[in-house]
This record gives structure tokens, sequence and C-alpha cells, in this order.
């Protein structure tokens, strides 16, 4: 009855909504193997009813240490409790959210268990017959997706990109079985954590924004690109690019969506002068409605589109703005 785990993230006491996103992965696979689904939290401290929250997404078992250390992320400090539980523990399976907490932990603990690990899967199997998982990823610039397992080792390892998968329901009335463990005393760890500042561009997150509208090469030039960043204004959402549009430097990294920038999963995103390359798809998967700006009525991203507008999107752009304002003048 080897469990699955995933590895839940914490700030100031709060879980971090990828870590529902994990349970619902880990909550298909035990599922499938009939084992139970535990996830572990590593926190200075949790607030009242986050660990119930584990329980209502799916958790069966949740081991939480508690320690001051765990303030600030450190792999030794986090590897100096997850090493002794997996050993004693033997999970098949160890899930984490392809975070910088998560890329950081899992290549180290994988160095030190001797397992292999597969980074940024989009998609998790059980396969028939071995119960082996497989890990499903682009590969080749995204031109394919890879199943890889690992059939020798175990537990078996891999990041799961944030976003990418809905939560599960919510059922209040679960409960689980809440394990303490008691963090290992650590003689020393050789990263010191100074301070913590955030990223200056942090407050345009494109992950959190409910709409997001997006600019490709079509906008033809950075004065251009002002449009997409008056549409987003005037929607109320955030900005997001191509990375085509990136790499003109017409919009900045943290705003670029897909395979090699951010999935996102906004109730509306809106694609302008996009062509809708299967590395640009690949972050608007579980985008709830799409609508679609561009000229060429063959375009890769109608094929996902909820509504398209087959038009110049220097004609449309201004219409909307124009419409968006006389309504806003009217409430
Ligand atoms: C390893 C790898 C990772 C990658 N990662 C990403 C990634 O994370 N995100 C990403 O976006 N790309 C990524 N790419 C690049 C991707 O393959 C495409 O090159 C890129 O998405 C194209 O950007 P685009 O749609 O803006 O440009 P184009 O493909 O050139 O599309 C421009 C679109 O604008 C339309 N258009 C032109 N003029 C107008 C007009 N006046 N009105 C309306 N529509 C108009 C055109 O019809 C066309 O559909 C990656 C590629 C590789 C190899």
């Amino acid at each position: 009855m080897a469990e699955v785990w995933t590895i839940a993230e914490t700030h100031n006491g709060s879980l971090k909504e990828v870590s529902f996103e994990l349970l619902a992965r880990g909550r298909a696979l035990a599922d499938e193997l009939e084992v139970p689904l535990a996830s572990v939290v590593l926190a200075s401290h949790t607030r009242e009813g986050e660990l119930e929250r584990l329980a209502a997404y799916g958790a069966d078992i949740i081991y939480v240490a508690e320690d001051e250390r765990f303030a600030s992320f450190t792999v030794h400090s986090h590897a100096a409790v997850l090493l002794p539980l997996v050993r004693d523990h033997g999970p098949q399976i160890i899930l984490a959210a392809a975070t910088t907490t998560g890329r950081t932990l899992l290549p180290y603990l994988a160095v030190k268990l001797g397992c292999g690990l597969t980074a940024d899967c989009t998609s998790l199997a059980i396969e028939e017959g071995t119960g082996n998982l497989l890990q499903i990823r682009p590969a080749i610039g995204g031109n394919i997706m890879a199943t890889i397992k690992s059939p020798d080792h175990r537990p078996q390892m891999a990041t799961s990109r944030p976003r990418s998968t809905p939560l599960g329901n919510m059922d209040t009335t679960r409960r689980a079985t809440v394990i303490r463990v008691d963090p290992p005393s650590l003689s020393t760890d050789p990263v010191e954590v100074l301070g913590v500042r955030p990223f200056r561009d942090q407050q345009t997150s494109i992950e959190d924004a409910r709409t997001v509208v997006s600019g490709g090469k079509g906008l033809k030039k950075r004065e251009n690109f002002t449009l997409i960043e008056q549409l987003a204004t005037a929607l109320g959402g955030e900005v997001g690019a191509s990375r085509d549009a990136v790499d003109r430097g017409w919009a900045t990294y943290p705003h670029q969506v897909g395979l090699s920038g951010k999935t996102i999963s906004p109730e509306l995103y809106i694609a302008i002068g996009i062509s809708g390359a299967i590395q640009h798809l690949a972050g608007i998967k579980t985008a709830k409605r799409i609508v679609v700006i561009n000229n060429d009525d063959e375009a890769n991203i109608l094929d996902i589109a909820d509504v398209a507008i087959i038009g110049d999107l220097f004609a449309i752009i201004p219409v909307l703005l124009r419409r968006l304002n006389e309504r806003r003048k009217t409430q």
C-alpha cells in the first residue's frame, strides 16, 4: 500500500493554490492504484483550517513539520525532513509543483534517493498492468508529447506545472489523519537567508489574473502593443504576450504565455495577433474562455477559440475600446 505523496507549498502559514492542484493529480493516481494519498507540509506555521482544506481536496494523510526555519525555502532544511520521511514510509510516487521550490527540491531528493525525476509534466497517468507512473510532458521544442517512466526505481518523482490542471471537487466532510513530524536538527545549512524581497514585476502576475489579454507578432511594432495594454486595462485584466512579442522586447518575460513562459487558467483569455503555435497553446489549455482576434481564418488558434473575430486587429481593438468606454460611462 505504498502511498502517493504531494509536496504542499505555503506562504505565511497559508497553503498556495498549487498544493490543491497537486492533490487533484495525486487523487486520480491514488484512486487508480487504490492506495492512500498523503500531502507533506513544511511550514513555519499553518493557519487554522488550512490542513482541513488539504483533506477537503483529497488528502487521506497529512505529514506536517512546523519550524521557524521553513519560513524561507532552503533545499537543505526541507531535505533534512523529507529524506528520512521518504525512507521511513517508502511512498511509490512523489509529486511537487514545477515552481522554483519544487524544481530545486525534487532534483536534490532524486539524487539523494537514487531515483529518476521528470520535470514539468502536463499530464500523469498509471500504466495498466504494471502500475508504473506515466509522466507526460512536451519534448523536442514542444513538437511531441513524451511519456517517461522509471520502472526500476522508487519513488517515482515528477513536477507538475502550476495551473496545468483544474482543482478537484472540495468535500468539507472529508477527514485526514494528521501526522506531526519533528524536524531533525540541522547542524549547518550552507544557505543563509539574509532577507526576502518580492520580485519587482510580481504585482503583474498573469497566473492569478481572471482576464488576460495577450498580443503577438501581429501587432507589428512596440508602439502598437499599447493597444493590448489599453484593452487589458479596460477589461480589468493583465497583459500577456507570445514569445515572439517578448523576444522583440514588446513585453517582458514574466508576461510570456506558453511552454517556456507561464501556464495560466484565466476565466477569459484574449489572443490578439497570435497564430497559436503548439508552444503557445501549451500555456492556455486550462483557460475557461478563449477569444481570438486574427486576420487569418486558418490560424491554428482558431481550433481552440470559443469566439473568433476574423479581421484586422488595428480596426477591431479601437472599436472594442470605444464600446467599453461608452459602457463604463453609462454604468
Ligand atoms: C522550445 C520552444 C519554446 C517556445 N515557447 C513559447 C512560449 O512559451 N510561448 C509562445 O508564444 N511561443 C513559444 N515558442 C515560439 C512559437 O513556436 C511561435 O514561434 C510563437 O508563438 C509565434 O508567436 P506569434 O503567434 O506572436 O507570431 P506568429 O506565429 O508570426 O503569428 C502572428 C499572427 O498574427 C496574425 N496577424 C498579423 N497581422 C494581423 C492583423 N493586422 N490583425 C489580426 N491578426 C494579424 C497572423 O495571422 C498570425 O496568425 C516556443 C518555441 C520553441 C521552439
